[in-house]
């Protein structure tokens, strides 16, 4: 199996992604993932990426579809893929398509994690993660059991992405209108699109993705 999430900035994605991972053993490929730990680690390609992605804009098609090509030449043939934060332009659905035939995949489904804009801002905002294991959570919308101390793993260390702040968030989501969305008809016509609200609780939104994948 093998799906795309799509949706705007804060939609759910790597929220729902890590509930996919738990619950059906598949791996999540989140470029934005990627390209967090390549500028962590100073890397060429985190040096070129860190003030495009700090200015809430893409990087270049060819980076992340390297990025994807690298990961999937890693991965055991019977492991499905949670594609989280790519494709992000028409190109990269091209490359997508050349890059799952290169490697024996085709794609299930299209899940477009349908969210409400003005909802979006507040979820970044107050989005936090456990600096140890990266487990997500939020102010408001996803506290751990114990306030300070991490549910998965039980740090007390967490982390905010300097890009969560709302001047970049409006970049992001205009970013996602002009390049992202269009890409939806072309998935549309194939007949591979599955809509789910987003706006609905967490646990609700995982068993509508559960209801698809099941
Ligand atoms: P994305 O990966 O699409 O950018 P995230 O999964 O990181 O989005 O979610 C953004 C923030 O919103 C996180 O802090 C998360 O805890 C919270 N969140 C995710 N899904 C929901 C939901 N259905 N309702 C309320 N808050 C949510
Ligand atoms: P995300 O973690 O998905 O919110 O992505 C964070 C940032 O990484 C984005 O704002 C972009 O700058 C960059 N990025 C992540 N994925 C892509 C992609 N598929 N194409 C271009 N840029 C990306």
């Amino acid at each position: 199996m093998n799906i795309i999430l799509l949706g705007p900035p804060g939609a759910g994605k790597g929220t729902q992604s890590a509930r996919l991972v738990d619950h059906y053993g598949m791996r999540q490929l989140s470029t934005g993932d990627m390209l967090r730990a390549a500028v962590k680690a100073q890397t060429p390609v985190g040096i070129k990426a860190k003030e495009v992605m700090d200015r809430g804009e893409l990087v270049s098609d060819e980076i992340v579809s390297d990025l994807i090509d690298a990961e999937l030449a890693a991965l055991d043939a019977d492991t499905g893929v949670i594609f989280d934060g790519y494709p992000r332009t028409e190109a990269q659905a091209h490359s997508l398509d050349d890059l799952l035939a290169k490697h024996g995949r085709s794609l299930d489904h299209v899940i477009e994690l349908d969210v409400d804009e003005d909802a979006l801002v507040e979820r970044i905002t107050g989005r936090y993660t456990c600096a140890q294991c990266g487990a997500g959570y939020h102010d408001t919308f996803q506290q751990p059991a114990t306030e300070g101390v991490c549910d998965k793993c039980g740090s007390t260390e967490f982390k905010r992405r300097p890009d969560d702040n709302e001047e970049t968030v409006r970049t992001r989501m205009a970013e996602y209108r002009a390049k992202t969305a269009p890409i939806l008809p072309v998935y549309e016509s194939r007949g591979l699109v599955r809509r789910v609200d987003g706006m609905a609780a967490i646990e609700d939104v995982t068993n509508s993705l559960d209801a698809i994948l099941g």
